[in-house]
């Protein structure tokens, strides 16, 4: 059966033309794993495709609807996962050599309620080693592609999970964020990303990087398929411990409300000149597109956002040193052969990291030595409480604060690669809002003028205020039209 145009739709009407029996599971199952297979050769979203797997759980989610027992919106719907969730039976290898050959032999709690939900898992997307960088020039196995632009970066480190959402791979995705990494690969490639709250989504199975910032979130098409993915991953769990126990709200309720009576906060810090005309350009229209619909907008103040950048170089390097202590050969994948065990460990690192992990564990184990502690590490954690003030001051005037994600559309690979600093500096607009453990997204918000790339405006929210900032990106998303698709790989 041909199904032109079904790979087209959102994640929500392939929903409900699965509930209608328009289509089936195996049907649209088979046609992602086609266009994965038309694509990928160039696109490299997908470390690991998992057909087999795939097609067997799409027909028992066929077998349930036929039942009349369909597990949830997402039951049958295709669906892929960033590399740093633990998925049992299929390797786990987080972008780097060091986890080469390791199965889990778990699931991730995320995974584990996808899979409740029904949704069928295509396969492992490709990232940044450890989720360390903004390219996905950092992935031990080569980077993914931008769909707009197969020379540029799709972004990164949730850079293959953008890309295969965009080029109509897959209908939905999960990331991580740890300074950006969903927000970020998600405005580069004009899809919508949504990072929670801290502790909104269990991190339980989710490979560590910087555990104080780590989240996890839907990468999607639009806003309401980003909501159904967040509403089925959100809530307690007891396996982390810094899970919020806070009830999880119907994201979709209220979704259409408007912007009517919204105060949308500008922070004066992020419209400094720092970001690309056109990117500009875009989020002012965005703003006035606001406004338009009722919204009110209110000059607030980040004094402390132009700290962020070098403080979470301090806080996440110096948790990474630590979580990445684990890997040593004894475990967990790659294991260098050695005569002694001090030789195994030290050769087994030294192989299977990237000079980017290899360069955070150097800064974070300064930051963290005797002598430094403080003069580092303490120093930025009270940079963070300040950040966090900074937001608590302006939610005391607005509902929510827009600016950019990205200072820069997508920039071409290579560009970037030899001057980490500038890396770093992508993540200039995204930071803080990691630091203050705030809920953040990125939604397109039109194509830059001359090049034609995408562009998000990010919102950030109050804590545990996901339903407000979706609403508000909703509205948006109604007003500029569906999302065109990227034209690079046909
Ligand atoms: N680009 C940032 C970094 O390299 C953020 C990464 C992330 O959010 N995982 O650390």
């Amino acid at each position: 059966m041909s199904l032109p145009g079904i790979l087209d739709r959102s994640l929500t009407d392939l929903s409900r033309a699965l509930e209608r029996r328009e289509v089936s599971s195996e049907e649209v199952t088979l046609a992602s794993l086609s266009r994965i297979e038309a694509t990928d050769g160039r696109l490299h979203a997908f470390l690991r495709v998992a057909p087999e797997r795939a097609v067997a759980d799409a027909r028992a989610a066929d077998a349930r609807r036929a039942r009349g027992e369909a597990r949830s919106r997402l039951d049958g719907i295709p669906i892929a996962l960033k590399d740093i969730f633990l998925t049992r039976g299929l390797e786990t290898t987080c972008g780097s050599r060091i986890l080469e050959g390791f199965v889990p032999p778990f699931d991730a709690t995320v995974v584990e309620r996808l899979a409740a939900a029904g949704a069928v898992v295509l396969g492992k997307l490709n990232m940044d080693e450890f989720a360390m960088g903004s390219s996905n020039e950092n992935s031990a196995f080569g980077p993914c592609r931008n769909p707009w632009d197969l020379e540029r970066t799709p972004g990164g480190s949730s850079g293959g999970s953008a890309a295969a959402v965009a080029a109509r791979q897959v209908f939905g995705a999960l990331g991580t964020d740890t300074g950006g990494s969903i927000r970020q690969p998600a405005s580069l490639c004009g899809v919508v990303g949504v990072k929670p709250t801290y502790g909104r989504v269990s991190r339980y199975g989710v490979v560590a990087f910087a555990s104080s910032l780590d989240q996890v979130g839907p990468i999607a098409r639009t806003v309401p398929d980003a909501a159904t993915l967040l509403g089925a991953v959100a809530g307690h769990d007891p396996r982390d411990q810094t899970s919020s126990t806070l009830p999880v709200p119907d994201y979709l309720e209220g979704l259409e409300g408007g912007a009517r009576g919204l105060r949308i906060g500008v922070p004066r810090e992020w419209f400094q000149g720092g970001s690309e005309a056109g990117v500009e350009r875009r989020v002012r229209e965005a703003l006035a597109a606001y406004e338009a619909m009722g919204a009110t907008l209110v000059d607030v103040e980040l004094p402390h956002a132009k700290y962020g950048v070098a403080a979470y170089y301090l806080v996440a390097p110096a948790e990474a040193s630590s979580n990445l202590a684990r890997y040593d050969g004894v475990r967990f994948g790659l294991r260098a052969p050695a005569r002694t065990l001090g030789e195994m460990y030290g050769e087994t690192r030294d192989r299977g990291f990237g000079a980017e992990p290899k360069r955070r564990i150097m800064l974070g184990t300064y930051a963290l030595s005797a002598g430094y502690y403080d003069a580092y590490y303490l120093r930025a954690q009270k940079v963070r409480t300040l950040v966090r003030r900074d937001f608590d001051r302006a939610f005391e005037r607005c509902d929510l604060v827009a600016g950019p994600v990205s200072p820069t559309v997508a920039f071409r690979l290579g560009e970037k690669v030899a001057d980490p600093l500038q890396m770093y500096l992508a993540d200039v607009f995204t930071i803080s809002c990691n630091l203050a453990a705030l809920p953040g997204l990125s939604v397109p918000a039109g194509l830059h003028p001359e090049s034609g790339l995408p562009i998000g405006l990010q919102l950030v929210g109050r804590p545990f205020d996901e339903a407000t900032m979706l609403r508000a990106a909703r509205a948006l998303e109604r007003e500029m039209g569906p999302a065109p698709a990227p034209g690079a790989i046909g």
